[in-house]
Protein backbone atom coordinates (compact mmCIF):
# COMPACT_ATOMS: atom_id res chain seq x y z
CA UNK A 1 0.00 0.00 0.00
CA UNK A 2 3.14 2.36 0.78
CA UNK A 3 6.04 2.83 -1.22
CA UNK A 4 7.43 6.18 -0.89
CA UNK A 5 10.15 7.43 -2.68
CA UNK A 6 13.68 7.24 -1.00
CA UNK A 7 16.35 9.93 -0.73
CA UNK A 8 19.79 10.31 -2.80
CA UNK A 9 22.37 9.83 -0.03
CA UNK A 10 23.76 13.00 -0.55
CA UNK A 11 24.03 15.36 2.31
CA UNK A 12 23.83 18.60 1.58
CA UNK A 13 25.48 20.58 4.46
CA UNK A 14 27.81 20.18 7.08
CA UNK A 15 27.12 19.81 10.96
CA UNK A 16 27.58 22.77 12.99
CA UNK A 17 28.46 23.49 16.12
CA UNK A 18 25.56 24.77 18.82
CA UNK A 19 27.30 27.64 20.41
CA UNK A 20 24.63 29.08 21.85
CA UNK A 21 22.61 27.18 25.09
CA UNK A 22 21.87 30.36 27.86
CA UNK A 23 19.21 32.48 28.27
CA UNK A 24 20.08 35.57 26.47
CA UNK A 25 19.15 38.13 29.13
CA UNK A 26 20.43 41.77 28.87
CA UNK A 27 22.64 41.03 26.27
CA UNK A 28 24.66 38.41 28.34
CA UNK A 29 24.46 34.79 27.97
CA UNK A 30 23.38 33.57 31.28
CA UNK A 31 22.45 30.23 33.16
CA UNK A 32 19.12 29.87 34.72
CA UNK A 33 18.76 31.00 38.28
CA UNK A 34 17.65 27.13 39.16
CA UNK A 35 20.71 26.01 36.97
CA UNK A 36 18.38 23.76 35.97
CA UNK A 37 18.55 22.42 31.95
CA UNK A 38 16.80 20.59 29.78
CA UNK A 39 17.54 18.60 26.34
CA UNK A 40 16.52 19.57 22.79
CA UNK A 41 16.10 16.32 20.45
CA UNK A 42 16.86 15.85 16.98
CA UNK A 43 13.79 14.96 15.85
CA UNK A 44 15.56 12.45 13.00
CA UNK A 45 17.04 9.94 16.32
CA UNK A 46 15.11 11.26 19.19
CA UNK A 47 18.74 12.03 20.14
CA UNK A 48 20.09 14.71 22.52
CA UNK A 49 21.61 17.80 20.48
CA UNK A 50 21.69 19.49 23.71
CA UNK A 51 21.17 20.67 27.36
CA UNK A 52 19.66 24.01 27.03
CA UNK A 53 19.01 26.36 30.12
CA UNK A 54 15.79 26.06 31.68
CA UNK A 55 14.16 29.61 32.21
CA UNK A 56 11.38 30.08 35.06
CA UNK A 57 9.82 33.11 36.95
CA UNK A 58 13.01 34.34 38.75
CA UNK A 59 14.49 33.96 34.89
CA UNK A 60 11.35 36.12 33.51
CA UNK A 61 11.53 38.27 35.88
CA UNK A 62 15.19 39.27 35.33
CA UNK A 63 14.74 39.83 31.58
CA UNK A 64 11.83 41.84 31.87
CA UNK A 65 13.48 44.14 34.62
CA UNK A 66 16.23 44.09 31.77
CA UNK A 67 13.96 44.93 29.32
CA UNK A 68 12.14 47.99 31.44
CA UNK A 69 15.43 49.22 32.29
CA UNK A 70 16.52 49.47 28.24
CA UNK A 71 13.19 51.02 27.53
CA UNK A 72 12.46 53.31 30.75
CA UNK A 73 16.20 54.77 30.61
CA UNK A 74 16.79 54.27 26.87
CA UNK A 75 18.98 54.31 24.93
CA UNK A 76 16.19 52.04 22.60
CA UNK A 77 13.17 54.62 22.72
CA UNK A 78 15.61 57.47 22.83
CA UNK A 79 17.60 56.77 19.87
CA UNK A 80 16.04 58.13 16.34
CA UNK A 81 13.85 56.37 14.43
CA UNK A 82 17.03 56.07 11.86
CA UNK A 83 19.25 54.66 14.05
CA UNK A 84 17.10 51.87 14.90
CA UNK A 85 16.26 51.32 11.39
CA UNK A 86 19.98 50.99 10.49
CA UNK A 87 20.53 48.36 13.17
CA UNK A 88 17.81 46.11 12.00
CA UNK A 89 19.32 46.80 8.89
CA UNK A 90 22.79 45.35 10.18
CA UNK A 91 20.86 42.67 11.35
CA UNK A 92 19.26 40.89 8.50
CA UNK A 93 23.05 41.69 6.46
CA UNK A 94 24.45 39.14 9.14
CA UNK A 95 21.03 36.91 8.87
CA UNK A 96 22.15 36.70 5.13
CA UNK A 97 25.97 36.13 5.49
CA UNK A 98 25.21 33.47 8.11
CA UNK A 99 22.18 31.72 6.07
CA UNK A 100 23.54 28.47 6.03
CA UNK A 101 24.12 28.11 8.99
CA UNK A 102 21.04 29.41 10.80
CA UNK A 103 19.29 27.27 8.55
CA UNK A 104 21.03 23.91 9.43
CA UNK A 105 20.76 24.90 13.10
CA UNK A 106 16.89 25.43 11.81
CA UNK A 107 16.85 21.73 10.29
CA UNK A 108 18.78 20.06 12.95
CA UNK A 109 16.46 21.10 15.85
CA UNK A 110 12.94 21.18 13.72
CA UNK A 111 13.42 18.39 11.05
CA UNK A 112 12.58 20.24 8.70
CA UNK A 113 14.21 19.77 5.17
CA UNK A 114 17.61 21.82 5.22
CA UNK A 115 16.94 23.20 1.24
CA UNK A 116 13.21 24.62 2.71
CA UNK A 117 15.48 26.36 5.68
CA UNK A 118 18.00 27.49 3.27
CA UNK A 119 16.43 28.57 0.55
CA UNK A 120 13.02 29.60 1.27
CA UNK A 121 12.87 30.67 5.29
CA UNK A 122 16.07 31.66 6.38
CA UNK A 123 16.19 34.35 3.35
CA UNK A 124 12.34 35.23 4.48
CA UNK A 125 13.38 35.88 7.99
CA UNK A 126 16.03 38.46 6.52
CA UNK A 127 13.31 39.83 3.72
CA UNK A 128 11.23 40.30 7.22
CA UNK A 129 13.63 42.16 9.02
CA UNK A 130 14.54 44.06 6.31
CA UNK A 131 10.95 45.22 5.90
CA UNK A 132 10.79 46.14 9.51
CA UNK A 133 13.88 47.94 9.00
CA UNK A 134 12.27 49.72 6.69
CA UNK A 135 8.93 50.81 8.39
CA UNK A 136 11.50 51.98 11.71
CA UNK A 137 11.24 55.94 10.53
CA UNK A 138 8.29 55.57 8.68
CA UNK A 139 5.76 55.38 11.85
CA UNK A 140 4.16 58.90 12.63
CA UNK A 141 0.85 60.22 13.33
CA UNK A 142 -1.59 62.48 12.34
CA UNK A 143 -2.90 65.98 12.22
CA UNK A 144 -6.75 66.04 12.96
CA UNK A 145 -9.22 68.08 12.14
CA UNK A 146 -11.15 68.49 15.15
CA UNK A 147 -14.20 71.16 16.06
CA UNK A 148 -13.39 74.32 18.09
CA UNK A 149 -9.92 76.19 18.26
CA UNK A 150 -7.69 73.49 18.76
CA UNK A 151 -4.47 72.33 17.21
CA UNK A 152 -4.90 68.26 17.65
CA UNK A 153 -2.17 65.34 16.96
CA UNK A 154 -1.16 62.14 17.48
CA UNK A 155 2.01 60.45 18.41
CA UNK A 156 1.93 56.83 18.05
CA UNK A 157 5.05 55.34 20.74
CA UNK A 158 5.72 52.15 21.83
CA UNK A 159 3.99 50.60 24.02
CA UNK A 160 7.06 49.33 26.73
CA UNK A 161 8.44 45.53 27.14
CA UNK A 162 6.69 43.18 24.96
CA UNK A 163 6.32 39.67 25.98
CA UNK A 164 6.30 36.99 23.25
CA UNK A 165 5.40 33.40 23.12
CA UNK A 166 6.34 31.65 19.67
CA UNK A 167 5.85 27.40 18.85
CA UNK A 168 8.46 24.98 17.24
CA UNK A 169 6.37 24.38 13.86
CA UNK A 170 8.46 28.08 12.17
CA UNK A 171 11.14 29.27 15.03
CA UNK A 172 12.47 31.50 13.12
CA UNK A 173 9.58 32.94 10.93
CA UNK A 174 7.36 33.21 14.11
CA UNK A 175 10.66 34.98 16.02
CA UNK A 176 10.38 37.71 12.55
CA UNK A 177 6.89 38.45 12.65
CA UNK A 178 7.43 39.46 16.22
CA UNK A 179 10.08 40.39 16.79
CA UNK A 180 10.14 42.35 13.66
CA UNK A 181 7.09 44.90 14.45
CA UNK A 182 8.21 45.26 17.99
CA UNK A 183 11.74 46.78 18.10
CA UNK A 184 10.98 48.73 14.58
CA UNK A 185 8.25 50.53 17.02
CA UNK A 186 10.28 50.93 19.41
CA UNK A 187 9.80 48.11 22.30
CA UNK A 188 11.54 46.60 23.63
CA UNK A 189 11.18 42.75 24.15
CA UNK A 190 11.05 39.37 26.19
CA UNK A 191 10.45 36.44 23.96
CA UNK A 192 9.97 32.94 24.96
CA UNK A 193 10.99 30.33 22.46
CA UNK A 194 8.86 26.91 22.30
CA UNK A 195 11.07 24.20 24.35
CA UNK A 196 10.93 21.77 21.41
CA UNK A 197 13.39 24.53 19.17
CA UNK A 198 15.16 26.71 21.43
CA UNK A 199 18.68 27.21 19.60
CA UNK A 200 17.90 28.99 16.55
CA UNK A 201 16.58 32.25 18.28
CA UNK A 202 19.45 32.32 20.93
CA UNK A 203 22.18 31.25 17.20
CA UNK A 204 20.43 34.73 15.61
CA UNK A 205 19.98 37.34 18.69
CA UNK A 206 23.58 36.83 19.44
CA UNK A 207 23.88 38.43 15.62
CA UNK A 208 21.32 41.15 16.56
CA UNK A 209 23.87 42.40 19.29
CA UNK A 210 26.72 42.36 17.10
CA UNK A 211 24.66 44.86 15.15
CA UNK A 212 24.41 47.07 17.51
CA UNK A 213 21.38 46.19 19.66
CA UNK A 214 21.50 47.73 22.99
CA UNK A 215 21.96 45.04 26.17
CA UNK A 216 18.15 44.57 27.16
CA UNK A 217 16.07 45.53 23.86
CA UNK A 218 15.55 41.65 23.38
CA UNK A 219 15.94 39.20 25.54
CA UNK A 220 15.50 35.23 24.95
CA UNK A 221 13.79 32.38 27.16
CA UNK A 222 14.24 28.79 26.74
CA UNK A 223 11.81 27.09 28.38
CA UNK A 224 8.19 25.29 29.01
CA UNK A 225 5.02 27.40 28.98
CA UNK A 226 3.04 26.72 32.13
CA UNK A 227 6.13 28.13 33.68
CA UNK A 228 8.13 30.87 31.61
CA UNK A 229 5.39 31.22 29.40
CA UNK A 230 2.70 31.57 31.93
CA UNK A 231 5.12 33.71 34.07
CA UNK A 232 5.65 36.13 31.05
CA UNK A 233 1.47 36.36 29.94
CA UNK A 234 1.12 37.58 33.83
CA UNK A 235 3.45 39.74 34.55
CA UNK A 236 2.83 42.73 35.83
CA UNK A 237 5.76 44.85 34.16
CA UNK A 238 5.17 43.32 30.19
CA UNK A 239 2.21 45.43 28.74
CA UNK A 240 1.60 43.71 25.52
CA UNK A 241 2.07 39.88 24.72
CA UNK A 242 2.14 38.49 21.34
CA UNK A 243 1.02 34.43 21.19
CA UNK A 244 1.42 31.75 17.93
CA UNK A 245 0.38 28.08 19.02
CA UNK A 246 -2.49 26.37 19.90
CA UNK A 247 -6.06 27.59 20.69
CA UNK A 248 -6.13 26.05 23.98
CA UNK A 249 -3.15 27.62 24.96
CA UNK A 250 -4.05 30.62 23.53
CA UNK A 251 -7.21 31.02 25.61
CA UNK A 252 -4.91 30.72 28.67
CA UNK A 253 -2.66 33.34 27.94
CA UNK A 254 -5.53 35.50 27.10
CA UNK A 255 -6.75 34.65 30.81
CA UNK A 256 -3.50 35.29 32.44
CA UNK A 257 -3.13 38.97 30.44
CA UNK A 258 -6.75 39.64 31.77
CA UNK A 259 -6.30 38.08 35.45
CA UNK A 260 -3.04 40.26 35.64
CA UNK A 261 -2.54 43.78 34.34
CA UNK A 262 -4.91 43.91 31.28
CA UNK A 263 -2.03 43.66 28.46
CA UNK A 264 -2.62 43.68 24.96
CA UNK A 265 -2.88 40.41 23.25
CA UNK A 266 -2.48 39.35 20.06
CA UNK A 267 -3.30 35.18 19.27
CA UNK A 268 -2.32 33.70 16.17
CA UNK A 269 -3.99 30.06 16.92
CA UNK A 270 -4.85 27.12 14.82
CA UNK A 271 -6.73 26.21 11.95
CA UNK A 272 -8.56 23.64 9.68
CA UNK A 273 -8.33 25.48 6.26
CA UNK A 274 -10.57 24.36 3.54
CA UNK A 275 -8.56 23.85 0.37
CA UNK A 276 -11.28 23.65 -2.52
CA UNK A 277 -11.29 22.49 -6.25
CA UNK A 278 -14.32 23.37 -8.80
CA UNK A 279 -15.39 21.35 -11.54
CA UNK A 280 -13.50 23.38 -13.84
CA UNK A 281 -9.96 22.98 -12.10
CA UNK A 282 -7.27 21.70 -13.89
CA UNK A 283 -6.62 18.65 -11.70
CA UNK A 284 -3.22 17.83 -12.17
CA UNK A 285 -2.34 21.17 -10.64
CA UNK A 286 -5.08 21.44 -8.25
CA UNK A 287 -3.86 18.02 -7.42
CA UNK A 288 -0.26 19.07 -6.93
CA UNK A 289 -1.25 22.22 -4.68
CA UNK A 290 -3.76 20.84 -2.67
CA UNK A 291 -0.67 18.45 -1.74
CA UNK A 292 1.85 21.21 -0.88
CA UNK A 293 -1.01 22.90 0.99
CA UNK A 294 -1.31 20.39 3.45
CA UNK A 295 1.94 18.28 3.47
CA UNK A 296 4.82 21.51 3.37
CA UNK A 297 6.59 21.59 6.72
CA UNK A 298 5.21 17.88 7.59
CA UNK A 299 1.83 19.25 7.67
CA UNK A 300 3.25 21.24 10.95
CA UNK A 301 1.00 25.19 9.65
CA UNK A 302 -1.35 26.28 11.48
CA UNK A 303 -2.92 27.30 7.36
CA UNK A 304 -2.47 23.84 6.19
CA UNK A 305 -5.04 23.41 4.07
CA UNK A 306 -6.26 20.54 5.63
CA UNK A 307 -9.77 19.51 4.49
CA UNK A 308 -9.37 19.12 0.62
CA UNK A 309 -12.92 19.94 -0.65
CA UNK A 310 -13.40 18.03 -4.48
CA UNK A 311 -16.10 18.97 -6.78
CA UNK A 312 -18.06 15.62 -6.78
CA UNK A 313 -17.67 15.31 -10.93
CA UNK A 314 -13.61 15.36 -10.56
CA UNK A 315 -13.76 13.39 -7.39
CA UNK A 316 -12.94 10.01 -8.31
CA UNK A 317 -10.10 11.42 -10.58
CA UNK A 318 -8.80 13.80 -8.12
CA UNK A 319 -8.53 10.75 -5.14
CA UNK A 320 -6.25 8.51 -7.29
CA UNK A 321 -3.92 11.42 -8.66
CA UNK A 322 -3.68 12.60 -4.85
CA UNK A 323 -3.04 9.14 -3.66
CA UNK A 324 -0.16 8.69 -6.07
CA UNK A 325 1.06 12.27 -5.29
CA UNK A 326 1.75 11.18 -1.88
CA UNK A 327 2.70 7.97 -2.35
CA UNK A 328 5.95 9.64 -4.31
CA UNK A 329 6.25 12.11 -1.57
CA UNK A 330 10.12 11.85 -0.55
CA UNK A 331 10.46 10.86 3.04
CA UNK A 332 13.75 11.27 4.66
CA UNK A 333 17.19 12.76 6.78
CA UNK A 334 16.18 16.49 5.94
CA UNK A 335 19.82 17.08 5.24
CA UNK A 336 19.36 14.86 1.96
CA UNK A 337 18.71 16.56 -1.19
CA UNK A 338 15.49 15.83 -2.66
CA UNK A 339 13.83 15.07 0.84
CA UNK A 340 10.62 16.74 0.87
CA UNK A 341 9.09 15.76 3.95
CA UNK A 342 11.19 15.24 7.44
CA UNK A 343 10.48 14.32 10.75
CA UNK A 344 7.79 15.39 12.88
CA UNK A 345 8.72 17.45 15.46
CA UNK A 346 8.70 14.98 18.80
CA UNK A 347 7.45 12.07 20.08
CA UNK A 348 4.16 13.82 21.35
CA UNK A 349 3.32 14.90 18.38
CA UNK A 350 4.22 11.41 16.46
CA UNK A 351 1.52 9.64 18.73
CA UNK A 352 -1.21 13.17 18.62
CA UNK A 353 -0.88 12.29 14.50
CA UNK A 354 -1.46 8.71 14.73
CA UNK A 355 -4.66 8.65 17.08
CA UNK A 356 -5.91 10.75 14.03
CA UNK A 357 -4.88 8.67 11.51
CA UNK A 358 -6.87 5.32 14.12
CA UNK A 359 -9.80 7.92 14.55
CA UNK A 360 -10.25 8.48 10.32
CA UNK A 361 -10.12 4.39 10.27
CA UNK A 362 -12.37 3.64 13.04
CA UNK A 363 -14.82 6.76 11.60
CA UNK A 364 -15.29 4.78 8.48
CA UNK A 365 -12.72 7.13 6.16
CA UNK A 366 -11.21 5.55 3.38
CA UNK A 367 -7.00 5.23 3.77
CA UNK A 368 -5.78 5.25 0.46
CA UNK A 369 -2.08 5.45 1.18
CA UNK A 370 0.18 5.48 4.15
CA UNK A 371 -1.05 5.52 7.00
CA UNK A 372 1.79 4.36 9.79
CA UNK A 373 5.00 5.58 11.22
CA UNK A 374 7.81 5.52 8.48
CA UNK A 375 10.34 3.77 9.50
CA UNK A 376 11.50 2.66 13.29
CA UNK A 377 14.07 5.71 14.28
CA UNK A 378 12.83 9.34 14.61
CA UNK A 379 9.49 10.84 14.73
CA UNK A 380 8.38 10.16 10.54
CA UNK A 381 5.06 9.52 9.29
CA UNK A 382 4.15 8.00 6.12
CA UNK A 383 2.58 10.95 3.75
CA UNK A 384 -1.20 10.07 4.66
CA UNK A 385 -4.34 10.38 2.48
CA UNK A 386 -8.37 10.00 3.43
CA UNK A 387 -11.15 9.97 1.65
CA UNK A 388 -14.72 9.87 1.35
CA UNK A 389 -14.12 11.82 4.65
CA UNK A 390 -17.48 12.63 6.35
CA UNK A 391 -17.94 16.57 7.67
CA UNK A 392 -18.50 15.27 11.51
CA UNK A 393 -14.92 13.38 11.40
CA UNK A 394 -12.23 13.98 13.95
CA UNK A 395 -9.92 14.22 10.60
CA UNK A 396 -12.34 16.54 9.41
CA UNK A 397 -12.86 19.03 12.28
CA UNK A 398 -9.44 18.89 14.81
CA UNK A 399 -6.41 20.48 13.86
CA UNK A 400 -4.03 17.31 13.62
CA UNK A 401 -0.78 19.23 12.58
CA UNK A 402 0.92 15.82 10.56
CA UNK A 403 0.99 14.74 6.82
CA UNK A 404 -2.90 13.59 6.83
CA UNK A 405 -4.88 14.70 4.01
CA UNK A 406 -8.70 14.26 4.32
CA UNK A 407 -10.34 14.79 1.39
CA UNK A 408 -14.11 15.40 1.15
CA UNK A 409 -17.08 15.38 -1.78
CA UNK A 410 -19.14 18.57 -2.77
CA UNK A 411 -22.00 19.14 -4.90
CA UNK A 412 -22.18 22.85 -5.73
CA UNK A 413 -21.09 26.19 -4.42
CA UNK A 414 -23.93 26.86 -1.81
CA UNK A 415 -22.77 23.29 -0.49
CA UNK A 416 -19.32 24.12 -0.34
CA UNK A 417 -19.41 27.59 1.44
CA UNK A 418 -21.55 25.98 4.19
CA UNK A 419 -19.38 23.59 5.03
CA UNK A 420 -16.13 25.00 4.48
CA UNK A 421 -17.48 27.78 6.97
CA UNK A 422 -18.95 25.76 9.34
CA UNK A 423 -15.79 25.18 11.44
CA UNK A 424 -14.82 27.18 14.84
CA UNK A 425 -11.84 28.10 13.17
CA UNK A 426 -11.18 30.76 10.49
CA UNK A 427 -7.76 31.02 9.58
CA UNK A 428 -7.22 30.60 5.81
CA UNK A 429 -8.53 29.18 2.56
CA UNK A 430 -7.51 27.92 -0.63
CA UNK A 431 -9.73 28.27 -3.94
CA UNK A 432 -8.74 26.05 -7.60
CA UNK A 433 -10.54 27.21 -10.38
CA UNK A 434 -10.42 29.09 -13.67
CA UNK A 435 -14.31 31.11 -13.45
CA UNK A 436 -13.56 34.67 -11.86
CA UNK A 437 -17.56 34.30 -11.25
CA UNK A 438 -16.46 31.25 -8.86
CA UNK A 439 -13.33 32.99 -7.48
CA UNK A 440 -15.09 35.89 -6.79
CA UNK A 441 -17.88 34.27 -4.62
CA UNK A 442 -15.92 32.37 -3.02
CA UNK A 443 -13.01 34.73 -2.35
CA UNK A 444 -15.97 36.90 -0.73
CA UNK A 445 -18.15 33.70 1.20
CA UNK A 446 -15.57 32.74 3.17
CA UNK A 447 -15.03 33.82 6.92
CA UNK A 448 -10.91 33.55 7.08
CA UNK A 449 -7.85 35.98 7.37
CA UNK A 450 -6.34 34.63 3.95
CA UNK A 451 -7.58 33.68 0.99
CA UNK A 452 -5.54 31.81 -1.74
CA UNK A 453 -7.00 32.13 -5.51
CA UNK A 454 -5.00 29.48 -7.92
CA UNK A 455 -1.97 29.48 -5.10
CA UNK A 456 -1.60 28.94 -1.36
CA UNK A 457 1.08 29.78 1.55
CA UNK A 458 2.15 32.82 -0.42
CA UNK A 459 3.98 35.04 2.71
CA UNK A 460 5.65 38.09 1.50
CA UNK A 461 6.66 40.10 4.49
CA UNK A 462 3.52 42.94 3.23
CA UNK A 463 0.85 40.36 3.32
CA UNK A 464 -1.10 40.82 6.34
CA UNK A 465 -1.70 37.38 8.13
CA UNK A 466 -4.18 36.24 11.06
CA UNK A 467 -7.73 34.62 11.09
CA UNK A 468 -11.08 35.20 12.07
CA UNK A 469 -13.38 33.30 14.40
CA UNK A 470 -11.27 30.93 17.39
CA UNK A 471 -8.10 31.01 14.67
CA UNK A 472 -6.87 34.30 16.98
CA UNK A 473 -7.25 38.02 17.18
CA UNK A 474 -5.26 40.72 15.46
CA UNK A 475 -3.18 40.54 12.50
CA UNK A 476 0.56 40.22 11.83
CA UNK A 477 2.56 41.37 9.49
CA UNK A 478 2.13 44.11 6.64
CA UNK A 479 1.38 47.44 7.94
CA UNK A 480 -1.06 46.16 9.87
CA UNK A 481 1.03 44.52 12.18
CA UNK A 482 2.65 47.62 13.51
CA UNK A 483 -1.13 48.76 15.78
CA UNK A 484 -0.15 45.92 17.53
CA UNK A 485 3.16 47.15 19.18
CA UNK A 486 1.72 51.03 19.22
CA UNK A 487 -0.26 53.58 21.89
CA UNK A 488 -1.70 56.41 20.08
CA UNK A 489 -1.72 59.53 22.37
CA UNK A 490 -4.18 62.63 21.14
CA UNK A 491 -2.05 65.88 22.06
CA UNK A 492 -4.57 68.68 22.38
CA UNK A 493 -3.64 72.53 22.96
CA UNK A 494 -5.89 75.56 21.88
CA UNK A 495 -4.82 77.72 18.75
CA UNK A 496 -4.63 80.85 21.34
CA UNK A 497 -4.20 81.59 25.14
CA UNK A 498 -7.53 80.39 26.43
CA UNK A 499 -9.07 83.55 28.14
CA UNK A 500 -8.88 82.10 31.53
P1 LIG B 1 1.24 25.12 22.50
O1 LIG B 1 0.23 26.10 22.03
O2 LIG B 1 0.99 24.52 23.83
O3 LIG B 1 2.70 25.80 22.52
C1 LIG B 1 3.04 26.99 21.86
C2 LIG B 1 3.86 27.87 22.78
O4 LIG B 1 3.09 28.19 23.94
C3 LIG B 1 5.14 27.23 23.30
O5 LIG B 1 6.16 28.20 23.41
C4 LIG B 1 4.74 26.75 24.67
O6 LIG B 1 5.82 26.60 25.58
C5 LIG B 1 3.82 27.87 25.12
N1 LIG B 1 2.88 27.52 26.19
C6 LIG B 1 2.34 26.30 26.46
N2 LIG B 1 1.56 26.37 27.56
C7 LIG B 1 1.58 27.65 27.99
C8 LIG B 1 0.97 28.34 29.08
N3 LIG B 1 0.19 27.71 29.96
N4 LIG B 1 1.21 29.66 29.23
C9 LIG B 1 2.00 30.31 28.35
N5 LIG B 1 2.62 29.71 27.32
C10 LIG B 1 2.42 28.39 27.12
O7 LIG B 1 1.37 24.01 21.39
P2 LIG B 1 2.06 22.54 21.48
O8 LIG B 1 1.69 21.86 22.75
O9 LIG B 1 3.49 22.69 21.15
O10 LIG B 1 1.34 21.83 20.27
C11 LIG B 1 0.02 21.35 20.44
C12 LIG B 1 -0.83 21.63 19.22
O11 LIG B 1 -0.89 23.04 18.99
C13 LIG B 1 -0.28 21.10 17.92
O12 LIG B 1 -0.59 19.76 17.72
C14 LIG B 1 -0.94 21.98 16.91
O13 LIG B 1 -2.24 21.52 16.64
C15 LIG B 1 -1.03 23.31 17.63
N6 LIG B 1 0.03 24.25 17.21
C16 LIG B 1 -0.33 25.29 16.44
C17 LIG B 1 0.65 26.17 16.01
C18 LIG B 1 0.29 27.34 15.15
O14 LIG B 1 1.15 27.85 14.45
N7 LIG B 1 -0.93 27.83 15.18
C19 LIG B 1 1.97 26.00 16.36
C20 LIG B 1 2.32 24.93 17.21
C21 LIG B 1 1.33 24.07 17.61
Amino acid sequence: RFSTATATEEVITPPVQVEHTQLLINGQFVDAASGRTFPTLDPRTGEVIAHVAEGEDEDINRAVSAARKAFDEGPWPKMTAYERSRIIYRFADLLEKHNDEIAAIETWDNGKPYEQSAKVEIPMLTRLFRYYAGWADKIHGLTVPADGPYHVQTLHEPIGVAGQIIPWNFPLLMYAWKVGPALACGNAVVLKTAEQTPLSALYVSKLFHEAGLPPGVLNVISGFGPTAGAALASHMDVEKVAFTGSTDTGKIVLELAARSNLKKVTLELGGKSPFIVCEDADIDKAVELAHFALFFNQGQCCCAGSRTFVHENVYDEFIEKAKARAMKRVVGDPFKKGVEQGPQIDAEQLEKVLKYIRAGIECGATLETGGERFGTKGYFIQPTVFSNVEDGMPIATDEIFGPVQSILKFKDLDDVIRRANKSRYGLAAGVFTKNIETANTLMRALRVGTVWINCFDVFDAAIPFGGYKMSGQGREKGIYSLSNYLQVKAVVSPLKNPAW
